[in-house]
């Protein structure tokens, strides 16, 4: 049977993380592929030359950047400088390897917090860098935006094949259920499961509610990086990833509550950030080369409730911080 990726040697940058993780699961499913992975002990990533001497010696075909330091609103704002410096070491580290040593195709993963705070709703790839950015991500963010910038400069000045894909707010197996550095999804399934064997009258969350997220599960997110692999997209180009719907925090509050089983109330805390007010991406273009997400919401956030069961135990049964 013959597969696009045959015969290809794939570096997935961050095979450990919760995208990397997905997209090794996907490509593990297709045919004659070899994936290269290495651990944060084998190869530091932030290390230039050792990230030039594992691409000399391994020679990928085609390296999918997953690798990043990420966390939710608190952790980024918390500590801007290791966000911003490491994520650009460890980018542009992987960018010159591969430009050296003549890598066919390289995916920059970004993030949909690379857009302006008020960007017109859904976000269209033509609005980054038109206005202001949400500053509990910002540091985050402009790593982000140099990795996309730099993938249509090395395609424009070198003719290189890299290309760069916008997933937006994520979850799925290996997520952080660290409640002070996660996203919002597993922070609300660890404290809905908490509450709810603890007999709680309520469950709090933070911030007022109302800000609107969409969600993607990483397998939705994994499909879509392989699709823009196969079809060969152009050098240079962005592609926002997502379901093309969103929620308000309080919706998906009561829906994690609702799978869960917890009956409690939910309170909110507004002395909490809310971050940027609304985040849904316009996903016209990858939609019309006839890509679609597969996993529901709801299905998605049971499954990540079963995976947190299953390979968090030492978080399922214990208290929360
Ligand atoms: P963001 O999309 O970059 O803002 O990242 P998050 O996933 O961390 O936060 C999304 C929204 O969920 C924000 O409005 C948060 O204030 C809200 N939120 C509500 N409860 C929580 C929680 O327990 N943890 C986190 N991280 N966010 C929460």
């Amino acid at each position: 049977m013959s597969d696009y990726f045959s015969d290809k040697k794939v570096f997935v940058a961050g095979h450990r993380g919760m995208v990397g993780s997905a997209l090794v699961r996907a490509l593990q499913k297709r045919h004659g592929v070899k994936i290269l992975t290495r651990t944060r002990q084998e190869l530091d990533l932030r290390n230039r030359s050792a990230v030039f001497h594992f691409f000399h010696e391994s020679r990928p075909d085609i390296v999918i950047d997953a690798a990043a330091k990420v966390g939710g609103i608190k952790a980024n704002f918390d500590y801007p400088v290791e966000f911003l410096i490491e994520n650009l070491d460890i980018q542009n580290n992987l960018f010159l390897a591969a430009a050296e040593t003549g890598v066919s195709q390289f995916l920059f993963l970004g993030s949909s917090c690379i857009y302006p705070k008020f960007a017109p709703q859904p976000i269209r790839e033509d609005s980054l860098l038109t206005s202001s950015l949400e500053p509990t991500n910002e540091a985050y963010a402009l790593a982000k935006i140099c990795g996309v910038r730099l993938c249509s400069y090395y395609a424009r000045q070198y003719g290189k094949n890299f290309f760069s894909a916008m997933p937006t707010n994520l979850y799925g197996p290996n997520d952080n259920y660290d409640l002070q550095t996660s996203h919002v999804l597993p922070a609300l399934i660890r404290k809905a499961h908490h509450a709810k064997y603890s007999n709680s009258p309520s469950l709090v969350v933070w911030g007022t509610g109302t800000p609107r997220r969409e969600f993607l599960h990483t397998d939705d997110l994994a499909d879509a990086c392989l699709f823009l692999l196969e079809k060969q997209v152009p050098a240079g180009e962005m592609f926002n990833v997502g379901c093309g719907q969103d929620v308000t925090i309080r919706e998906l509050a009561e829906l994690v509550c609702k799978i869960l089983g917890f009956k409690g109330e939910i309170i909110f805390d507004p002395s909490k950030p809310d971050g940027t007010p609304r985040k849904l991406l316009d996903m016209s273009k990858l939609f019309s080369m006839g890509w679609k997400p597969k996993i529901p919401l709801e299905d998605g956030i049971r499954s990540a409730y079963a995976w947190f069961l299953e390979n968090r135990k030492d978080l399922a049964e214990s208290s929360p911080v």
